[in-house]
């Protein structure tokens, strides 16, 4: 109930520091003005709010919360309660302010009648019912008659301008309410902004105490507003340690779990920095990977905030950064390709990262050649697992199959992999991480549901079939892990788990294998078109010179 009441008053209060700041500056409007009031006038009912709560950290903040009594009283007489957005548009003043402003409005809204009763008089002296009196910027005040009675006009109406229309005509009574208008109006302008300025000058005088309301009551936005998501999500209090683990029971994405239609699947994950310090997660495509990340990410944030968490249960420990490495953007302007961020993004990860850190690395080296990709990806991967001052828990999500090897070698490192099941041929997501290593990826099952035309998805399965069974049967025995081991790190300084030979050499020799078998496929595809163009020659209409060209032709391009 305490929360509720709090949320209704705090959303009465306008952006105070902005406004503070505009008063500064001189930009502030009337409006923004009116709106501070506004919002001052909340405090006292916030303070009383939080009056009994028993909370120390909600007590420094009523008592960080000046009720600015004075400032809301200045404006509270100066300034209307819904002034024009202009200060030139007049009325920003309220009545009452200024004994010689009220009496040039009184003039002013006399000589308005005046020219009220002039109107009905002169429509009764002339005849004509649609005689009107008008104002614009560039005559001022003018009786206007449409042309179809311009034959009644009365004999002293002096003509100013004449429309498709109509006809516009003075009279000298006209003109001398108009002078007194205008005049009033010119005054009071002139007062307006004299006022105003004063007013404004006197809040901005007052700017310390303002901002120290603004942070008060920004700080008890925020916790309300975390509490309120505490408790319709059913977030639980975390429980943050000096040590170095990382314990979630059933946590689940703050952002997706509010927007997506279906029910999120919660998942459990522990992290610590001996065994299970780099996390290595693979899955199909659309899995739930990235979100996984993330999630573990925002459940620290979140607890390091101050804010219960999304989950059943959380252990956390300080971290001192989050670091992640996602998503594909380029800075082309700034000299950047895709790749190049992914790689500075990379460097300064592995520069500052430290052993309270946690490392988010969702993908690396895609936007290279396959080799190179998965040497960096390996490489970065051990970096962070061994180096003495950079080694960080690190959750690692890749398409790289290859990179679970690294796992069954380095003590701190494990493979996650992320459930799926198939029916009749689909792909059925589960979104549950459990031990061990994906087998595939199934992106070509993603493919098909992203839209892609039916053709390329067959040609696909088609090339996909080709190289899976080029690399299990024809490849498999040929490739011995010395040469496997050079082809996939080329001539870069051997790492200690390289010299050891392990889940480097097997890694190598099934990314090898996968190379030859692109290479054998594509053989493969450029030599069955040939077939079918054969299939299709009519050997009987054509002379014996140009069946010898033809042969010569096709030997040339058989590969
Ligand atoms: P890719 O390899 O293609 O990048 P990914 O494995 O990283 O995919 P995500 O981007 O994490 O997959 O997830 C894809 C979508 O699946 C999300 O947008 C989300 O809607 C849904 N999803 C992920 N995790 C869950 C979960 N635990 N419960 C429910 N839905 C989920």
């Amino acid at each position: 109930m305490k929360r509720d009441r709090l949320r209704v008053l705090l959303k009465e209060i306008a952006d105070l520091e902005r406004l503070t700041a505009r008063v500064n500056m001189n930009t502030a409007t009337p409006r923004d003005l009116a709106a501070l009031r506004r919002s001052l006038d909340q405090v006292p009912a916030i303070r009383q709010a939080l009056s009994d709560s028993g909370a120390s950290l909600l007590e420094v903040l009523r008592e960080g919360a000046d009720e600015l009594a004075d400032v809301r009283a200045l404006v509270a007489t100066a300034i209307s309660d819904d002034p024009p957005l202009n200060l030139t548009d007049l009325g920003a003043i309220r009545d009452g302010c200024s004994a010689e402003l009220d009496e040039l409005r009184s003039i002013n809204r006399d000589a308005k009648r005046t020219i009220a009763a002039l109107e009905a008089r002169e429509r009764a002296r002339s005849g004509i019912a649609s005689l009107r009196v008008r104002f614009n910027n560039v005559f001022g005040y003018f009786i206007e008659v449409s042309k179809a009675n311009s034959a009644r006009v009365p004999a002293d109406y002096e003509r100013r301008q004449t429309l498709a229309n109509a006809e516009r005509f003075s009279t000298p009574e006209l003109k001398e309410s108009e002078r007194r208008i205008l005049g009033a109006e010119d005054r009071m302008r002139e007062l307006e902004v004299t006022i105003y300025a004063e007013v404004r000058a006197r809040v901005a005088a007052e700017t310390k105490r303002l901002q120290a309301t603004a942070r008060s009551l920004s700080t008890l936005d925020a916790l309300a507003g975390l509490a309120q998501v505490a408790a319709r999500r059913r977030y639980v209090k975390p429980q943050l340690h000096d040590g170095d683990e990382i314990e979630i029971r059933q946590g689940r994405h703050p952002v997706i779990e509010a927007s997506g239609d279906a029910p999120f699947i919660p998942n459990d994950l522990y992290m610590n920095n001996s065994t299970e310090r780099l996390l290595i997660i693979t899955g199909p495509n659309m899995g739930g990977k990235s979100t996984i990340l993330r999630q573990v990410a925002l459940v620290s944030i979140l607890a390091q905030a101050g804010s219960f968490v999304p989950a059943e249960g959380a252990r956390l420990p300080v971290l001192d950064r989050v670091w992640t490495r996602v998503g594909a953007s380029d800075d082309l302007a700034r000299g950047r390709s895709t790749f190049m961020v992914e790689m500075t993004e990379t460097a300064s990860i592995l520069h500052n990262a430290t052993p309270r850190s946690l490392v988010l690395l969702d993908e690396i080296g895609r936007g290279t050649s396959t080799f190179d990709g998965l040497s960096i990806a390996w490489a970065v991967a051990e970096y962070l697992h061994d180096s003495p001052d950079h080694a960080a828990k690190t959750l690692f999500a890749t398409h790289y199959h290859e990179l679970t090897e690294l796992a069954e070698r380095l003590p701190g490192a494990q493979n996650y992999r992320i459930r799926v099941a198939e029916r009749e041929g689909e792909v059925i997501f589960l979104y549950k991480i459990e031990r061990g290593r994906a087998s595939k990826s199934y992106g070509i099952e993603v493919a098909r549901l992203a839209g892609l035309p039916p053709g390329v998805l067959a040609r696909a399965r088609d090339v996909l079939h080709r190289l899976e069974r080029y690399e299990l049967d024809v490849f498999a025995d040929q490739v011995d892990e010395k040469t496997a081991a050079g082809g996939a790190t080329g001539t870069s300084a051997p790492s200690q788990h390289a010299q050891n030979g392990g889940g480097l050499g097997q890694a190598a020799r099934r990314a090898r294998r996968r190379a030859l078998a692109v290479q054998a496929t594509l053989f493969d595809a450029v030599n069955e078109s040939l077939l079918d163009e054969l299939r299709g020659v009519e050997l009987e209409t054509l002379s014996d010179e140009e069946i010898r060209a033809l042969l010569a032709d096709i030997r040339k391009r058989i590969v």
